[in-house]
C-alpha cells in the first residue's frame, strides 16, 4: 500500500509528470496510446489507498471514483474532471521536472536545451511568483502541467476531504479522461455511469481565472479533384490539384480571419493539414467563433474564396465537408447559473478575485456541457502549455485545492436554499 496521506499537491504533481502519457492524433485506437493507462492505473491505486473503494479504470481508460456524501441534505452530485494525456505538439518522454525554490525573477535557462529561456519579459505572470516556488521542465520536453496539475489538484482534494470528515459535502465524483488533447476525451465516456449533475474541469491557467465560455468549433475539409493526364502529353489537359490547393491557401486573407491576426472575441478559419497528389488534394480547416451562428458565415466566406480561385478552372470539382467539433459551453451554463455562481463564491472565500475570460479553444467541459453535464473550467496555474517552456507555480496549485475544498462546502450550504439542481 502506498502511504498516500502525506503527499502534497506538488509531490503528486512531480510524480505524475514523469509518466509519459502523450496522446496520438493519428491513432484510431482508444485510448489513442496505451501508455496513458499507466497513469490511470496508478491514480486508481492511490485513490484506493486513501479509502475510495470504488475507484477503477474502465476498458477505455477512464478513471471513475466516488467520495460519498457526509451530509444529511439532498445535494446535487458534482464531478471534478481532468485529463491524463499530454499534447502531441511537444515530447512528453522522460520529463524531468525542476522545482525552483525561491524563484529570483531572473531568466531561467533550461539545462537540457540552453536555447529555452523562461523570462519575466516574455512571461510577466512569473513576476507574481518571485520569492516562491515554480516548476519547469528541463528543456527537452513539455512539463505536462496541462493537465497533470489538474490531476494532482483533484487527487489532493480527494485526500484532504477523506482526512477531514468535519468538512461537509455532497456526493463527489472524480473523473480522469484520456485523449483530451486529440479532441477525443469524451468519445467513449459513459455519462450515465458517472451519475453526476454538474462538473468542473481543472484545466485552466492563472489563479483566479474561471472559464465558462469556449469557442464554438467546426472542421471543414475541402476535397479538390484535379484533372489527371500523362505529364508528357498533358498540354492543355492536366489541372494539378496540388497547385490549386496552393492557390487557395494563397488567397486566404492575410491581415484578419486567421489565428495569427485575431484575438479576444474574434473568430477565424485556419488550415491545419493538407495532403494530396497531382490528381486530388484535400485541405483541412478549423473554423472558430464564440457565436455559433457565425461559423456558417465563416464557412460561406471560405467557400466563396475557393469559388473565386476555381472560376479559372472549369474542369476542377471541389466538394466541402463540414463537421461539428464542439460548441460554446456558455449556451448551456447560462441555463444553470448556480454552477458558475457557486464557483465564484468559492474563489472569493479563497481570497481570489474572479477573472472571467473566454477560452479561445475548447475543453472537455464544452463537450460535457452539451452531453448534459454543465461544466465550467477552474484554474490550475498552468502556463505556456504545449511547449518546452511550460511552467507552473506551486502556490497556484495549492490555491486551486483550496478553491475545491470551498466549492464542495458551498454546494452543501446552498442546498438549503432551493438550489438543489
Ligand atoms: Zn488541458
Amino acid at each position: 500500500m502506498i502511504d498516500n496521506y502525506k503527499f502534497t499537491v506538488t509531490e503528486r504533481f512531480l510524480r505524475y509528470v514523469q509518466i509519459d502519457t502523450q496522446s496520438d492524433p493519428q491513432s484510431n485506437s482508444f485510448p489513442s496510446t496505451e501508455k496513458q493507462k499507466v497513469l490511470s492505473n496508478l491514480l486508481v491505486n492511490e485513490l484506493k489507498a486513501v479509502g475510495i473503494t470504488d475507484a477503477h479504470v474502465d476498458a477505455f481508460g477512464y478513471v471513475f471514483a466516488t467520495i460519498p456524501s457526509n451530509s444529511n441534505k439532498k445535494i446535487p452530485t458534482i464531478c471534478f474532471c481532468s485529463h491524463v494525456d499530454t499534447a502531441p505538439d511537444c515530447s512528453g518522454t522522460n520529463v524531468k521536472p525542476l522545482l525552483h525554490k525561491h524563484y529570483s525573477g531572473e531568466d531561467i535557462i533550461l539545462p537540457d536545451d540552453v536555447t529555452q529561456i523562461l523570462s519575466v519579459k516574455n512571461y510577466p505572470y512569473l513576476k507574481e511568483h518571485i520569492g516562491a516556488s515554480i516548476i519547469t521542465a528541463s528543456g527537452n520536453t513539455l512539463l505536462g502541467a496541462d493537465d497533470k496539475s489538474g490531476v494532482a489538484i483533484i487527487m489532493d482534494t480527494a485526500n484532504y476531504l477523506i482526512q477531514h470528515p468535519e468538512i461537509k459535502h455532497g456526493k463527489i465524483k472524480i473523473l480522469f479522461t484520456p485523449d483530451e488533447e486529440v479532441g477525443r476525451g469524451t468519445e467513449k465516456l459513459d455519462l450515465k455511469k458517472l451519475e453526476a449533475d454538474y462538473a468542473y474541469t481543472l484545466d485552466g491557467g492563472e489563479a483566479g481565472t474561471l472559464e465558462d465560455e469556449t469557442f464554438s468549433a467546426d472542421g471543414m475539409i475541402i476535397h479538390i479533384h484535379g484533372v489527371s493526364a500523362h505529364p508528357g502529353y498533358a498540354k492543355d489537359k492536366l489541372v494539378n490539384a496540388l497547385k490549386i490547393a496552393g492557390e487557395i491557401l494563397a488567397a486566404l486573407p492575410k491581415h484578419e480571419f486567421s489565428p495569427e491576426t485575431t484575438s479576444h472575441r474574434e473568430g477565424f478559419i485556419h488550415p491545419v493539414r493538407m495532403e494530396g497528389i497531382a490528381e486530388k488534394a484535400t485541405i483541412e480547416f478549423i473554423v472558430r467563433d464564440f457565436v455559433t451562428a457565425n461559423l456558417e458565415m465563416h464557412e460561406t466566406r471560405l467557400k466563396n474564396i475557393v469559388s473565386e480561385v476555381l472560376s479559372k478552372y472549369p474542369n476542377v470539382i471541389v466538394d466541402f465537408e463540414v463537421k461539428e467539433q464542439y460548441r460554446n459551453m456558455k449556451e448551456i451554463l447560462d441555463q444553470h447559473p448556480q454552477v458558475v455562481a457557486f464557483a465564484e463564491e468559492a474563489y472569493n472565500r479563497a481570497g481570489l478575485n474572479v477573472v472571467n475570460e473566454p477560452i479561445r479553444g475548447g475543453t472537455d467541459g464544452s463537450k460535457l456541457s452539451f452531453m448534459g453535464l454543465p461544466c465550467p473550467n477552474i484554474f490550475t496555474g498552468m502556463q505556456v502549455i504545449h511547449s518546452k517552456l511550460e511552467w507552473i507555480a506551486v502556490k497556484d496549485m495549492e490555491k486551486s485545492v483550496e478553491v475545491l475544498i470551498h466549492l464542495v462546502q458551498v454546494w452543501e450550504e446552498k442546498s438549503n436554499n432551493g438550489y438543489t439542481g
